[in-house]
C-alpha cells in the first residue's frame, strides 16, 4: 500500500474539515451602518463563508446574541443607544458567551478606546476602511483559534463527539427553542450494556474500539434516518449526538412531530448496535439500553429531562437492557422506590435490620410441631417489608447472596439456640433462591456456614423451587447430590406452580414436596383442585417423597388433607410465622 499516498490523502481531508469548520461559521455583526455590514459580508462570502446574522440596533444585539449562537462577533464600536464597549462588556459577563470570540471594527485610531477594549477582552481589531486581506486573515486567525480551544474544551478525544459541557449548552438551548416556536423536542440517553465486562473480555484498548465502533454506528443511523418523516410540519428535525458518559451518548432530537418519532429513532439505533463488532478479529455482541424523555410532555427544564431519560434508560438496564424506554413520572416514581429499597437493603444488611419469623411444620395426624421453616423480613423504615417485595430486587441486584448467607447462619444458630435452652431438637427448612445457587461459592459457603454453626447436618432441609430445574438440570443435580453428601435434605417448594419436568422427579435427590398454598386453598371446593393435591400426594408417595401442604387455614381443609394422608401441614390455622421468642414455648421440652 502506499503509505505516502494515503498519508497525503488523510493530511488533506484533515485540511478541508477544517476549511469547513471555519467556513461553516456563524458571523454575527452588529453596525449601525447596514452598508457595511453588507459589504463585509460580500467580501466574506467570496472566501466561502454562508452564515451571517446583521443587527443594525445595538439595542437588540444580546438577545439575537442569544437565539443565534453566533461563532463569532464582529462588532463596531461607536453606536448610538447601547454602544460597542457595552456589548462587549455584557457578552463578557454572559453565562454561555463569555468566551465568544469579538473582533471590534472602528474607525477610531484613539488608543485610549483600543485599551479599554482590550481590558474588556477583545480578541482583534479591524481598521475602518476595511483592508480585504486583513479582514480574511483577522476572522480566520480568530475562528482558527476558537475552533481549537472548542475541540479540546468540548470535544470528547476519543469519538470525536461533542461532550458533556456542550451537550448541556445546546441541551438549555433546544428547550428555549422549543418554548419559543411551540415545537417537541426528545432526549435519548444510550447506555452500553454490561460495559464493564465487555472490557474485561477485550481489554481497555478493545473497549476504547468498541465505543469508537459503536459511536460511528450510531452517527450512520441518525444520517439515515428520514428527517423529514420525523418533522414537525414546518421544519426539518435534527439531531445531535454527544458523549456523556464513559459508556453513554445522549441524543437530542429538536423539532420532531411527536414522542413516536423519538421511539422510531431507538429502535433503528438499538437494531445497528446489535450487529456483531469486530475487535481485534473476534466478534463482540453489544446492545445498549436506551431511555427517552420528551418536552414539553414529560419534562420542562434540562434537569428533568436529564434526570428522567436516566432513569428510563436505567429501568430499561434493569429489565434485561437491548431495549428502550420511555420515561414518565410513574416510571420515575417507580424506579425511585426502587432504588430507596435498594438502599434500605443494603442498610438493613450493615445494620442488622434482617429478622427470620418461624413457621411450624405440623404433622397432619398427631398435630404436633415437626420442624420450622425461616422466613425472612426486613425491618424497614415504614414497618416489616414482606419478602415477596424485597427478595425480587434483591436476586435482581445481586444482594440475595450475602443475604441468603445470613439467613443460613442465623436459622442455624436459632436452631442450636433453641436445642441448648432445652428443646427437642426440630428440622429447620430455609428457602433458597435459584440466584444463590447459580453463584460460583454456593456449595463451599453452605458448608463453612453449616459447619461453623455445629448443628446436625441432618436437621436442615433446603427448599427450592421448580425455576431452578428449568434450565441446565444435569448441572444442577450435581450440586443437588454435592449438598444431600454432607447430609442437608430437600424439598421442593410452590409445587405445582412451576413447569418443571417431572422426568426428572425420581432423579432429584429431593425428600419432600410442598403443594402450593393455591391448590390447597380451593381443594375442599373444587374438584379441579382436590384432583391436583390427590395425585400430588400419591405420586410423592409412589417416589417415597414426603407431602407438606402449604397454607392451611381452615379445619375442612386439615380433614380433607388427613383423609388423602398427606404427612405434614403449615398454615395460619395452625399458627403465622412468628419471631424466635413466640415459638420457643411452642417447642416440646426435652425428656
Ligand atoms: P414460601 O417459602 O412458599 O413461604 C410460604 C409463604 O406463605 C410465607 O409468606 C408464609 O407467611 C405464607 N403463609 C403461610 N401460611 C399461610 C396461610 O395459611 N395463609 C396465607 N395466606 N399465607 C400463608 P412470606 O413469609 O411472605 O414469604 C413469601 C415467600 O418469600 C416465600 O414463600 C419464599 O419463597 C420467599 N422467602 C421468604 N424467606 C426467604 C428467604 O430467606 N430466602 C429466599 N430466597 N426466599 C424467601
Ligand atoms: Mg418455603
Ligand atoms: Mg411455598
Amino acid at each position: 500500500m502506499d503509505l505516502t499516498g494515503q498519508d497525503t490523502r488523510n493530511r488533506q481531508e484533515g485540511e478541508n474539515d477544517f476549511q469547513n469548520v471555519l467556513t461553516d461559521a456563524l458571523i454575527m455583526m452588529v453596525d449601525d451602518e447596514p452598508l457595511m455590514m453588507e459589504v463585509v459580508k460580500a467580501y466574506l462570502e467570496e472566501v466561502g463563508y454562508r452564515k451571517f446574522v446583521l443587527v443594525e440596533d445595538s439595542t437588540a444585539a444580546i438577545k439575537v446574541l442569544e437565539e443565534t449562537r453566533p461563532d463569532i462577533l464582529l462588532l463596531d464600536l461607536m453606536m448610538p443607544g447601547v454602544s460597542g464597549f457595552d456589548i462587549l462588556a455584557a457578552v463578557r459577563a454572559h453565562d454561555t458567551f463569555s468566551r465568544l470570540p469579538v473582533i471590534i471594527m472602528t474607525s477610531s485610531t484613539d488608543a485610549e478606546s483600543k485599551l479599554r477594549a482590550l481590558d474588556l477582552g477583545v480578541s482583534d481589531f479591524l481598521a475602518k476602511p476595511l483592508d480585504k486581506s486583513e479582514l480574511f486573515m483577522r476572522v480566520r486567525n480568530t475562528l482558527a483559534a476558537k475552533a481549537y480551544q472548542d475541540q479540546l474544551a468540548y470535544y470528547d478525544p476519543l469519538t470525536g463527539l461533542p461532550n458533556k459541557k456542550l451537550f448541556l449548552e445546546r441541551l438549555e438551548w433546544s428547550i428555549n427553542e422549543a418554548k419559543r416556536f411551540n415545537e417537541h423536542l426528545a432526549m435519548l440517553v444510550i447506555a452500553i450494556d454490561n460495559f464493564t465486562r465487555i472490557n474485561a473480555t477485550v481489554g481497555p484498548s478493545g473497549g476504547d474500539d468498541i465505543l469508537k465502533q459503536i459511536s460511528r454506528r450510531i452517527q450512520g443511523t441518525i444520517r439515515s434516518v428520514d428527517l423529514l418523516g420525523l418533522s414537525s410540519e414546518s421544519d426539518s428535525a435534527k439531531i445531535s449526538l454527544f458523549r456523556t458518559e464513559g459508556t453513554a451518548f445522549s441524543l437530542l432530537l429538536d423539532r420532531i412531530k411527536e414522542e413516536e418519532s423519538a421511539a422510531l429513532v431507538a429502535e433503528r439505533l438499538l437494531d445497528a448496535i446489535r450487529e456483531p463488532i469486530k475487535v481485534e478479529n473476534t466478534e463482540i455482541y453489544v446492545t445498549a439500553s436506551i431511555g427517552i424523555a420528551t418536552y414539553p410532555e414529560e419534562g420542562n427544564d434540562s434537569a428533568s429531562l436529564i434526570q428522567l431519560a436516566s432513569s428510563a434508560k436505567d429501568y430499561t438496564k434493569a429489565r434485561g437492557g437491548n431495549s428502550f424506554q420511555f420515561s414518565s413520572q410513574s416510571i420515575n416514581e417507580m424506579y425511585n422506590k426502587r432504588l430507596s429499597l435498594e438502599t434500605q437493603l443494603r442498610k438493613s444488611l450493615k445494620n442488622g435490620n434482617f429478622i427470620l419469623h418461624y413457621q411450624p411444620k405440623v404433622d397432619v395426624r398427631t398435630n404436633t410441631i415437626r420442624g420450622l421453616e425461616a422466613l425472612l423480613r426486613c425491618n424497614g423504615e415504614g414497618g416489616i417489608i414482606p419478602p415477596n417485595v424485597f427478595i425480587p430486587l434483591a436476586e435482581e441486584t445481586g444482594l440475595i447472596i450475602p443475604i441468603g448467607e445470613w439467613v443460613l447462619h442465623e436459622a442455624c444458630t436459632q436452631l442450636k439456640k433453641w436445642h441448648e435452652g432445652g428443646r427437642v431438637p426440630m428440622t429447620m427448612s430455609v428457602n433458597l433462591s435459584v440466584k444463590q445457587f447459580n453463584a460460583p461459592s454456593f456449595l463451599s459457603s453452605i458448608k463453612r456456614i453449616v459447619s461453623g454453626s455445629s448443628i446436625d447436618p441432618e436437621l436442615l432441609t433446603l427448599e427450592i423451587t421448580e425455576s431452578l430445574l428449568l434450565e441446565n438440570i444435569k448441572g444442577k443435580i450435581s450440586i443437588l447430590n454435592g449438598l444431600t453428601d454432607i447430609g442437608l435434605k430437600l424439598s421442593i417448594d410452590d409445587f405445582g406452580t412451576g413447569y418443571s419436568s417431572l422426568r426428572y422427579l425420581s432423579h432429584l435427590p429431593v425428600t419432600e414436596l410442598k403443594i402450593d398454598r393455591s391448590f390447597i386453598a380451593d381443594a375442599v371446593h373444587s374438584s379441579n383442585n382436590r384432583a391436583i393435591v390427590l395425585s400430588v400426594i400419591f405420586m410423592a408417595h409412589c417416589l417415597g417423597l414426603q407431602t407438606i401442604a402449604e397454607g392451611v387455614e381452615t379445619q375442612e381443609q386439615l380433614s380433607f388433607l388427613r383423609k388423602e394422608r398427606c404427612d405434614q401441614y403449615q398454615g395460619y390455622l395452625f399458627s403465622k410465622p412468628l419471631p424466635a421468642e413466640e415459638i420457643f414455648p411452642l417447642l416440646p421440652p426435652l425428656t
